[in-house]
């Protein structure tokens, strides 16, 4: 396979990290207890389904796998 760079500039890291405090901000995995439906929002919100016991779980807390 082509060799893959390794190692990133300050500034892409930077940059990179930057990337993620958004990712981080704008993606909230919704859960609704009462339907079960699920979806992403950048702010908890209620279910289309109308009910507000929705549980809200910012996608950095998933572990990995
Ligand atoms: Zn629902």
């Amino acid at each position: 396979m082509s060799d893959i760079p390794r190692q990133f500039t300050p500034a892409e890291l930077d940059e990179w990290q930057r990337h993620l405090d958004e990712a981080n901000r704008n993606n909230i995995l919704c859960h609704c207890r009462q339907c079960d439906y699920e979806w992403i929002a950048s702010t908890p919100e209620p279910c289309i389904c109308g009910s507000k016991d929705v549980e809200s779980i910012a996608c950095w807390q998933f572990p990995d796998g």
